[in-house]
């Protein structure tokens, strides 16, 4: 029902929050009240401790083809209501419909690397050591793991950690970004309807209270954390303080280097989905677009010439390209930075401040923004915008490109669109970001390899999926045996 509090599911049972505090889940599109998210307790967060902790004794004793099981189940659920769940995120979030699929899709590609943990990756062993001596390192599961979600990827993100966890053998609790609760709530009927056993998977719903309750407990031994880098760092230093094990993906201003001799034809498709797809809302989107050289007076035309074309409206709408800001808060920043972009000498050739899509009068709608002649000390060209917002910088070669790229704080993405190898190889050897795309506009590493990032876009050692995940969800144990 549109304004319902949504529940918490501790222990098996959906539960209603004792807080009495909410937070209003609106509709970027349509203005609506969606639903309210309560400000859950650190009492409801030690419930959820409580409920995984009680669970996971006999979780890691269960049997791992047993364990995998239920992930399956889970796995053909989320294809059964792949549409419903994709409607989902387009509605609370905004984005466009196949965007919401692609989201899905990659949940449903992590579980299925997941199922496979338990039997290809949890051990590994050497005969004869020394004569008649054998050592063998088992992987073995901690006890109770949580995730801290961000509002941009409200299906896809838990599902980079929960599923290697629980194949692991762990138990797990999943706190969603208050923005977007919906997506987690539907995920949970399904996990609900897979029938795990009670307590090893929690949803508890909230802010800093529940996150500062599930890093503090005694019984909790790692956090995987999604979002901004000043909250990242932050949890990051409290993880430490309480001798959690942290993975924290960060924020990110990713820059995207054209060279002269690209095919602009196949490269400007690219970049409208790389600045602008999401409605530029996505940790690996482009935001800084450094034209080498000759390549800079045509491909500025042909990237203002796209933007134009982009259509923008309700996500639902198949036709649709992008989508709004999913909430007001973010509107409001990203026009901040436009106005600060102009008042520090940019030029805005792409203003998309304007647009209004007349059935949807209280959607948070803004077009693509192009800026040129930005500079590297600019603001837009420093710090994280996250909204539809290309800032243009002219540059005479690769090196000063590299350059810009490096006085960045951040490190989570960059591409090149060239047609030299040796260009692209240079590219991939020197460039300090975590996930680097040749003629690759947004560089998504697929479920069996590990989403990295470098710099204020990653803390932490072991990144989210692949084997990184197999060893942030284990802990190594190494027995030598001798039998006389
Ligand atoms: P955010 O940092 O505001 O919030 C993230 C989570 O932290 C939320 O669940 C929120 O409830 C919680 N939180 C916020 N303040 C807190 C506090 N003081 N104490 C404890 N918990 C707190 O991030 P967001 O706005 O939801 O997400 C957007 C950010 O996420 C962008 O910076 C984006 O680049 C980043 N992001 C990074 C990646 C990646 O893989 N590196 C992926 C997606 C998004």
């Amino acid at each position: 029902m549109k304004g319902e509090v949504v529940k918490n599911y501790i222990n098996g049972r959906w539960v209603e929050s004792k807080s009495k505090e909410t937070r209003d889940v609106i509709s970027p599109t349509t203005g609506e009240l969606l639903a309210r998210t309560p400000m859950s307790t650190a009492e409801e967060a030690q419930e959820a401790i409580e409920a995984a902790k009680t669970a996971y004794e006999r979780w890691r004793s269960t049997p791992a083809q047993t364990r995998i099981r239920y992930l399956y189940r889970f796995r053909n659920l989320l294809e059964d209501y792949f549409e419903e769940l994709s409607k989902t995120i387009t509605m609370e979030h905004g984005k466009i419909i196949d965007e919401s699929r692609g989201e899905y899709r990659r949940a449903v590609e992590n579980v299925e690397a997941a199922a496979s943990i338990p039997t290809l990756q949890m051990g590994y062993n050497f005969e004869d050591i020394a004569a008649g001596i054998d050592e063998m390192v088992i992987k073995q599961p901690l006890g109770v793991f949580f995730c801290v979600a961000p509002f941009n990827f409200p299906g896809m993100v838990p599902t980079w950690f929960w599923p290697f966890a629980i194949a692991c053998g762990n138990t797990y609790i999943v706190k969603p970004s208050e923005q977007v609760p919906l997506s987690q709530i539907r995920q949970f009927e399904l996990i609900d309807k897979v029938g795990f056993p009670k307590g090893v998977m929690n949803l508890v719903n909230g802010g800093p209270e529940v996150v500062n309750a599930l890093i503090k407990s005694p019984d909790t031994v790692g956090m995987s954390f999604v979002g901004s880098t000043p909250i990242g760092k932050l949890l990051y230093k409290k993880c430490g303080e309480h001798g959690k094990r942290a993975q924290v993906q960060a924020g990110a201003k990713n820059f995207i280097t054209v060279m002269p001799d690209a095919n602009i034809e196949r490269t400007v498709p690219n970049l409208m989905s790389s600045f602008f797809g999401n409605t530029g809302q996505r940790c690996l989107s482009g935001a800084v677009l450094l034209a080498v050289g000759e390549v800079y007076n045509p491909l500025k035309v042909a990237v203002v010439n796209a933007a134009k074309e982009l259509v923008i409206g309700n996500g639902l709408n198949e036709d649709v390209q992008m989508g709004p800001i999913a909430t007001k808060a973010a509107l409001k920043r990203v026009l901040g930075y436009i106005e600060t972009g102009i008042k520090e000498g940019a030029e805005l050739i792409l203003d998309g401040r304007n647009v209004k899509i007349p059935d949807y009068p209280k959607g948070l709608f803004i077009g693509p923004n192009i800026f040129d002649k930005v500079t590297p000390e600019m603001t837009i060209a420093k710090e994280e915008i996250f909204g539809p917002v290309m800032s243009i910088i002219h540059v005479k070669d690769l090196d000063e490109a590299i350059d810009i790229i490096h006085a960045n704080t951040y490190g989570n993405a960059s591409s090149v669109f060239t047609s030299s190898g040796k260009i692209a190889r240079d590219y991939q050897y020197r460039v300090r970001a975590g996930n680097i795309g040749i003629n690759i506009g947004i560089v998504a590493p697929i479920a069996t390899f590990p989403f990295s990032g470098m710099k204020d876009s990653f803390f932490g050692d072991l990144h989210g999926q692949g084997k990184d995940a197999v060893d942030f969800f284990t802990e190594n144990k190494v027995v030598i045996t001798r039998w006389f």
